[in-house]
């Protein structure tokens, strides 16, 4: 109760900051972050890199290199929580390439149960939360898995025909679907895994054809949940899309042509409009600019009004990473 009175204040949105470690090899590098503390983290910027000193920016929550999983995802519970209470919930995961979108949203390569990502550990929560009510409200939950890349839509939950492009539709009731989209029924945390195989396994073979196509790509997973309760028959629908998004890093105009540059732009044009819808959000403006981008018209129905929304922003501590860093903590800062 409390909780969701401290969101309406602050307009349904939060963002937490995620640090990565170093990885291996790396253990002797220098960390460009130099504090962090509950929601605020300190960057350093030596002389060399520009402007000397330190930049502070802050969230409602920071995690460090060493969060675990389990740390990260227990502060996104009460979200999961909302969707079976029908509230429609976007989550998603911004940074540059290599700071652990896909960590934190899948998780590394070889799964094991601890290191389980934000997707796995929702969809869990939400067959365990839906079978507590099961006395008085039942549940049919179905999963979509979307990609967005270079503004068009494709399903990842196909066995053949994975290059045909979808429409996004909005229908009377003012709900946003692809209607030609595979809606897949799961009821299971087994179901979930086999479904996200398979969707893993087309965005893979994407990436063979393009050359990890998976970083310049956004990658949307929609749970679709509807209630029917036992005694009134009421119906009540929440949603929830877990977005892991392209590569926020910006390439350098005189450095790329063809392909890479439309891609870019593409990715550039996107991510703006995300931040720009977010950001308008936050001020409470009239307008908000969803036409913009094929992911902002997506997830039209599941940013603003009632929907609540939460930001992962990554980013890697190394030095090199220091103009990346500091740019998406700006946007995130934009958001927050
Ligand atoms: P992105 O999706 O943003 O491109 P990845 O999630 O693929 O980045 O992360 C890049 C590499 O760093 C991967 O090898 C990943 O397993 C590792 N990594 C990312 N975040 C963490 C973390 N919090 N702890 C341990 N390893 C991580
Ligand atoms: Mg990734």
């Amino acid at each position: 109760k409390l909780y969701n009175q401290v969101q309406d204040l602050k307009g349904n949105i939060r963002v937490y900051c995620r640090v990565r470690p170093f990885l291996d090899g790396q253990s002797s590098f220098m960390s460009t972050v130099e504090h962090i503390e509950k929601g605020d983290i300190v960057i350093t910027t030596p002389s060399k890199y520009g402007k000397e000193g330190r930049k502070s920016f802050s969230f409602n929550k920071v995690f460090g290199p060493n969060a675990t999983q389990a740390e990260v995802f227990s502060d996104t519970r009460s979200l999961i929580r909302s969707v079976l209470d029908g509230y429609n919930v976007c989550i998603f995961a911004y940074g540059q390439t290599g700071s652990g979108k896909t960590f934190t949203m899948t998780g590394p390569k070889e799964l094991t149960e601890e290191s389980l990502g934000v997707n796995y550990r929702a969809l869990n929560d939400l067959f365990l939360i839906s079978n507590q009510r099961r006395d008085t409200i039942h549940y049919d939950i179905f999963v979509q898995m979307l990609e967005i890349y270079n503004e068009q839509v494709r399903d990842l939950l196909v066995t053949d025909g994975l290059n045909k492009k979808l429409e996004i539709r909005n229908s009377s009731q003012n709900r946003i679907n692809v209607p030609d989209a595979n809606l897949v029924p799961v009821s299971s945390t087994n179901d979930v895994i086999e479904m996200m195989n398979l969707g893993q396994k087309n965005r893979a073979v994407g990436a063979t054809a393009m050359n990890d196509r998976s970083s310049r790509s956004h990658s949307c997973l929609t749970v679709h949940v509807q209630g029917r309760d036992l005694a009134s028959g009421t119906i009540l629908r929440g949603s929830m899309h877990l977005v892991d998004l392209a590569g926020s890093e910006r390439v350098d105009k005189s450095e790329v042509t063809g392909d890479r540059l439309k891609e870019a732009q593409h990715i550039n044009k996107s991510l703006s409009a995300l931040g720009d819808v977010i950001a308008s959000l936050a001020q409470k403006n009239a307008h908000v600019p969803y036409r913009n981008s094929k992911l902002t018209q997506l997830l039209q129905d599941s940013l603003g009004g009632q929907a609540k929304t939460l930001m992962f922003v990554h980013i890697s501590p190394e030095l090199e990473a220091l103009g990346e860093t500091i740019s998406t903590l700006k946007f995130a800062e934009r958001v927050a």
